[in-house]
């Protein structure tokens, strides 16, 4: 890229939320049914028909905005959209324009920028359109119609492929955390417009812009931004002028190409929805829904490390997934540990996440039977080999560990003073071992933990053998 332009970026994402029902009707808000099964006369736009506002979508609504540093409008009011598109059947889509529902707020990258939004309004889906290239056919499957989503406008304050990646790594993190969408972008549950223009360095006025829509994934974003702004430059290096347009990003050819010109904005007709009442929203209802927010991400980042003497790569991890964070979390409630928690869930537990059919890591193992096993080895009533074999015959039967440690006989019924017992005794025996230890420390000590683990069939811990070993004998 040449050094002499700057890039100006802005975003508008739309996140479907996670309801059991649409937004304006008391169909299922369900992804992947078979189609038109989640339809009725409202969300297909049937004349006579009322939209009934969804209060669950108003709160999940403000949740984000909430989590995203918003200001929330004192009054929810909808407008109509109007477009004519076979996905809409009833010719306007209900949506907001002249009062947002969440007005500000932002995301501060690592680098200290701030990028701001302009705003976060309701409104609700389209159908969705089904083009079978083979027979030349479009369906429509209306199960998506109405259901809720919230739209983040920014403002032009984004100016690379990867400032806008992590802008919308952490968006996506916030609302998942926040319990607000499960952003699932492959099932276009999140989706993205990038609005790209260039100008030099310097130049007060920024350049024309182009939109592109509908990105659905991080890297078609990344793919089509670094595109989009090298073709702009050397289109204005060559003399030639940017045309304000809908883009394209073909994903196997990784290009833009022109969809529709756009030479004046679109007249969507707003007006205010008449067939909607003003709900007013108190700063009481705010302060409710507010302190329902779980925490963020920055702030148990900010816990594991400060508080709980977590490094900060495995603080990091923790809170990848908000599933792994709320597991790390629930586990410290019944076992606190947290190393030791954090120790466990980064190997073992990914290891079976990423290798096997398991959704989630209560899945694999419910942190209650975990905390059981952990305890156990905390106790020394079992050893690490055991307490390994152990958590793997919990996952395979789903039985209390507990049980099947008594059953299997896999509890160890050595305290530690018979243990120290054995240790001094093999040092009675053989007088010669305080010496040789001297120069070979680490021998004698794996001599004495053998004829520990000998005598006592391998059910005494090692770390406890060699702590007592080097403790004796410096
Ligand atoms: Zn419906
Ligand atoms: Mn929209």
């Amino acid at each position: 890229m040449k050094t002499d332009y700057e890039v100006n970026i802005g975003l508008e994402i739309h996140a479907e939320l996670k309801t059991k029902t649409k937004i304006f009707c008391s169909c299922k808000n369900s992804f992947g049914d078979k189609p038109n099964t989640n339809v009725c006369p409202v969300c297909i736009g049937l004349p006579g028909t009322l939209p009934v506002t969804n209060k669950q979508a108003v709160i999940l609504a403000i949740r984000a905005g909430l989590a995203l540093g918003s200001r929330i409008s004192p009054h929810l009011l909808f407008d109509r959209k109007h477009y004519f598109y076979p996905d809409l059947p009833k010719a306007y889509q209900i949506s907001q324009d002249k009062l947002p529902l969440c007005i500000g707020g932002g995301i501060k990258l690592d680098s200290g920028k701030f990028v701001r939004f302009n705003h976060i309004h309701l409104e609700e889906d389209a159908g969705k359109l089904i083009h079978d290239t083979f027979t030349d056919q479009t369906f429509i499957d209306y199960n998506r119609g109405g259901v809720p989503l919230i739209e983040c406008v920014t403002e032009v304050d984004l100016s690379s492929a990867e400032e806008t990646v992590e802008f919308l790594t952490k968006l996506r993190q916030t609302l998942i955390f926040a319990d607000v969408a499960n952003c699932k972008m492959e099932q276009a549950g999140m989706r993205c417009d990038v609005n790209l223009s260039v100008k030099k360095h310097g130049s007060s006025e920024l350049g024309t812009k182009v939109e592109m829509k509908n990105l659905n994934s991080f890297k078609s974003v990344y793919g089509a931004i670094k595109y989009e702004m090298n073709r702009q430059i050397e289109e204005l290096e060559k003399g030639g002028k940017i045309v304000q347009e809908t883009r394209k990003w073909d994903e196997t050819k990784e290009i833009t190409t022109s969809m529709r010109k756009k030479e004046e904005s679109k007249d969507y007709r707003y007006m205010p929805e008449p067939d909607f009442i003003s709900i007013n929203i108190s700063p009481k209802d705010i302060d409710k829904i507010r302190n329902t927010l779980p925490m963020m991400p920055e702030e148990r980042f900010k816990k594991y490390t400060e508080e709980y003497g977590l490094p900060e790569q495995d603080a990091n991890l923790l809170i990848s997934e908000k599933d792994y964070s709320d597991y790390f979390d629930n586990c410290l409630k019944l076992f606190f540990e947290p190393k030791t928690v954090a120790n466990w869930i980064m190997t073992d537990l990914l290891k079976l996440l990423k290798s096997a059919n398991f959704n989630t890591l209560e899945d694999i193992i419910s942190e209650e039977y975990l905390c059981i096993i952990l305890k156990l080895l905390a106790d020394k009533k079992i050893t690490r080999p055991v307490a390994k074999e152990l958590f793997e015959k919990t996952i395979q039967t789903k039985n209390n560990p507990l049980e099947i440690a008594k059953t299997e006989k896999m509890l160890s019924t050595i305290s530690s003073e018979q243990i120290c017992k054995i240790v001094d005794q093999i040092i009675a025996e053989k007088p010669e071992l305080k010496s040789e230890y001297k120069v070979q420390p680490d021998k004698i000590t794996n001599f004495i933990v053998g004829g520990v683990m000998k005598q006592t069939q391998g059910k005494a811990d090692a770390t406890f053998i060699k702590d007592y070993v080097s403790k004796i004998m410096n």
